[in-house]
């Protein structure tokens, strides 16, 4: 009986607060947020090619936020900005990480969301391997590291790295969604370790045939060493090329394609670290992937920068 009539309160006080939330007036409400426009789609959708799935048929999942003009209509964009994670299956976190940056964006949270809407567009793909997330592999589902099978200075490394560069469906994604968008920036991120992978330095040869792009490289170098060392003392700015490894990512994005590529490794594979305070005598919680997010802004900072330099030598 009892707990009949603690019920029937407890109805009756919430009815009060809807009655008083339904006729409040409208300054008393808060006004709701209009989450960004976001687009959901895939690969093979945004293709139109159906073998841009993986082995186990499975879709490469994009969200996409395009630049908006003041009216929230889709305008063209001035940057584009492309940020992957789980090329590596096992590393789950990295792919939790991108989903949490997609949320912070529709909601209008993060340095990300002051990038300016009308000049900036977002291409995020969370699950870049989705075979080896189901399994939790670091390869996909032929065995393939992915982050070797892109074609600059493919077949170096000691892991399988493909028949041949782009032979898995997973990088023919990735390089047709660069093939079709002119990235400015691009980051692809991974675990766990605390080092900023920077495209390989450029060949003599490079140099010699494309200055533009050797010019772009170290000021793209320069940049991401002083990002680096204000970010975290305990981190090192690797090249791809001085891993040994070839055929990853960055290095392709960055010579092949002209995006200011990198590849941020996660320090540990858990999202918060707990710190004691001994002045309060409390251990306090810090969340990780508010720094990352803060590089990642940082970095596309200085793309945006180093692409408007080039534009006015360019023009001068
Ligand atoms: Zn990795």
């Amino acid at each position: 009986m009892k707990a009949y009539l603690l019920t029937r309160l407890i109805l009756a006080v919430n009815a009060g607060y809807l009655a008083i939330y339904v006729s409040a007036p409208a300054f008393l409400e808060a006004a709701p947020v209009k989450k960004r426009k976001a687009e959901i789609t895939s690969v093979r959708e945004i293709s139109k090619d159906k073998s841009l799935v993986t082995n186990m048929k499975k879709d490469i999942k994009v969200v996409r936020f395009p630049a908006v003009d003041s009216k929230n209509k889709p305008v063209k964009a001035k940057y584009h900005f492309y940020i992957q994670g789980g090329l590596h299956g096992n590393e789950i976190l990295t792919s939790k990480f991108v989903l949490w940056l997609v949320k912070r964006l529709r909601k209008h949270q993060g340095p990300l969301s002051r990038l300016d809407k009308k000049l900036v567009a977002i291409d995020l793909v969370p699950v870049a391997n989705p075979d080896g997330i189901a399994d939790n592999t670091r390869t996909n589902k032929k065995k393939v590291n992915l982050n070797r099978n892109f074609s600059h200075l493919w077949g170096l490394s000691k892991e399988y790295p493909g028949t041949h560069s782009f032979s898995e469906p997973e990088t023919r994604s990735t390089r047709y969604l660069f093939e079709n968008n002119k990235y400015t920036a691009s980051v692809d991120v991974h675990g766990y370790i605390n080092w900023i992978v920077a495209p390989t330095k450029p060949t003599l040869i490079q140099v010699e045939n494309n200055k533009d792009l050797a010019n772009r490289y170290n000021s793209w170098l320069t940049a991401l060493k002083k990002q680096t060392k204000k970010f975290d003392p305990s981190y090192e700015l690797k090249t791809a090329g001085g891993l040994g490894d070839g055929g990853a990512f960055e290095d392709w994005a960055f010579w092949n394609q002209g995006s200011l590529a990198f590849c941020l490794e996660m320090a540990t594979a858990f999202r918060y670290q707990h710190n004691f305070n001994k002045a309060t005598k409390k251990s306090v919680r810090k969340d990780v992937f508010i720094k990352y997010e803060k590089f990642i802004y940082d970095m596309f900072r200085h793309a945006i920068k180093i692409t408007d330099d080039s534009k006015l030598i360019a023009n001068n």
